[in-house]
């Protein structure tokens, strides 16, 4: 039976988080506001961390179970200003727990992952002509001796400008489809590998996004995550499934910034229209609610039921039971509530809410992407599908 009770030393950091959160929005509207413009330690040294730590320092371990914390920490992050690295900031992991990280942790020998652990790692996986569908990546990686040599193209690469190094797919056997690719560990700094741009963006903006090119570029053999060279015939590989099998751990992740950006504009939408005189009337029937009260009411039920789906997906990780499709339903979910709940909150607001002065422009534009990012609302149906009917990636496409 899952179980979402909070302990109370958690609740205590989800109440500091959210009171760090609240002190930091001017900072964070800034850094926004000029995007690039800080060097990256400064978001999180200036953004209370340091106050959050010595709380962490208390859990034990029948505390609630981690992932499901986690969770419940970004949610409240996120819904306080909206700032894309809540989780980070409130980890005591510090700056290991970038995309790159979790798949290290999944597909990496215990030797790679003592050797880079603390490294701050980035995902490279999307090209220009290959997003959804990632088999269709044509970076390739060939063996020359005690090296792989990498030649490609990345685009949209989260922290790709503050990470330390990026874990690159690449395919050693482009006739093999999803059977060839393997993911590499390629360290900043290498020759070869170029930094091309910063994107500038409609949201987050505190997350820099980045695009990198790979000529030439050579990296030791034993870069390799996993160090299976084998191309298995007729199939996905070890390492291929291993590192798909990471988006189980943070597609809840993702879900969990979408329901945090829905949580703050209805929570924001509710207490200005409380200050107006119009608050739900729980004594009164469906049939004497006006429609503002109806679609609060509607939007705080689609919100719970985004973080319900979040919390059941990472709960089923932190007992150890399969979450792939769970951890669909929650990203679709999230997907779905970052981008109805702050344009909900909009249209009962009005003008107010483009203002600047406010956070809800800023849910609005910092949610979309949660729709769009480790697998669009498409994709994630798509897998939900495949589960409910028991139809594989090939059969359902
Ligand atoms: C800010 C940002 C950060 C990102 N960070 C990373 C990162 O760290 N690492 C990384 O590797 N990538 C990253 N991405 C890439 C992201 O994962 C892709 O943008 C995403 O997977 C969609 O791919 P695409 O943009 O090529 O769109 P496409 O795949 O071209 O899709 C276009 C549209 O078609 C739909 N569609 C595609 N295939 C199907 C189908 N089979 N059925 C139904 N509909 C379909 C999609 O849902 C979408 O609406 C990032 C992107 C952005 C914008």
């Amino acid at each position: 039976m899952a179980d979402f009770r909070v302990s109370d030393i958690d609740q205590q950091i989800i109440d500091k988080v959210i009171e760090v959160g609240n002190s930091t929005t001017a900072f964070t509207r800034h850094y926004e506001d000029n995007e690039h413009e800080f060097p990256p330690e400064q978001l999180e040294g200036e953004m209370g961390f340091d106050q959050v730590l010595p709380l962490f320092f208390k859990r034990k371990p029948d505390d609630t179970p981690m992932m499901t914390f986690q969770m419940l920490l970004s949610i409240a992050r996120g819904s306080t200003n909206g700032v894309v690295r809540g989780l980070g900031l409130a980890m005591p992991t510090g700056r290991a727990n970038g995309l790159g990280n979790a798949a290290l942790a999944s597909a990496g020998t215990k030797e790679q992952v003592s050797k880079w652990g603390n490294l701050f790692l980035a995902m490279s996986i999307t090209e220009p002509g290959a997003g959804s569908d990632t088999k269709a990546i044509q970076t390739t990686a060939r063996l020359e001796g005690e090296e792989w040599v990498i030649d490609g193209d990345k685009i949209f690469v989260t922290d790709g400008v503050r990470c330390d190094g990026a874990v690159v797919w690449a395919t050693i056997d482009k006739s093999a489809g999803r059977a060839g690719i393997k993911s590499f560990l390629v360290e900043k700094g290498t020759p070869g590998f170029d930094l091309v741009r910063k994107e500038k963006k409609l949201g987050i903006r505190s997350s820099d996004t980045a695009a990198y090119s790979f000529r030439n570029c050579r990296i030791p053999r034993e870069n390799l995550l996993g160090g299976d060279e084998t191309v298995p015939v007729g199939g996905g590989s070890a390492s291929y499934r291993g590192v798909m099998k990471t988006f189980n751990m943070t597609r809840p992740a993702v879900a969990s910034g979408g329901v945090a950006k829905a949580r703050g504009a209805l929570d924001f939408a509710t207490s200005a229209l409380a200050a107006e005189g119009l608050e739900v009337d729980w004594t009164r029937s469906h049939a004497q609610r006006s429609a503002t009260e109806q679609k609060l009411i509607e939007m705080e039920a689609d919100t719970e039921a985004a973080t319900l789906s979040v919390l059941h997906a990472a709960w089923l990780a932190d007992v150890g039971l399969p979450n792939n499709m769970e951890s669909s339903i929650c990203k679709a979910k999230g997907g779905e509530v970052c981008r109805t709940i702050p344009q909900g909150a909009m249209e009962l607001l009005g003008g107010m809410s483009i203002s600047h002065d406010h956070l809800v422009e800023k849910y609005l534009r910092d949610g979309r992407i949660s729709d769009i990012y480790e697998g669009t609302g498409q994709i994630q149906r798509l897998i939900i599908a495949r589960g409910i009917l028991g139809y594989s990636s090939e059969e359902l496409t």
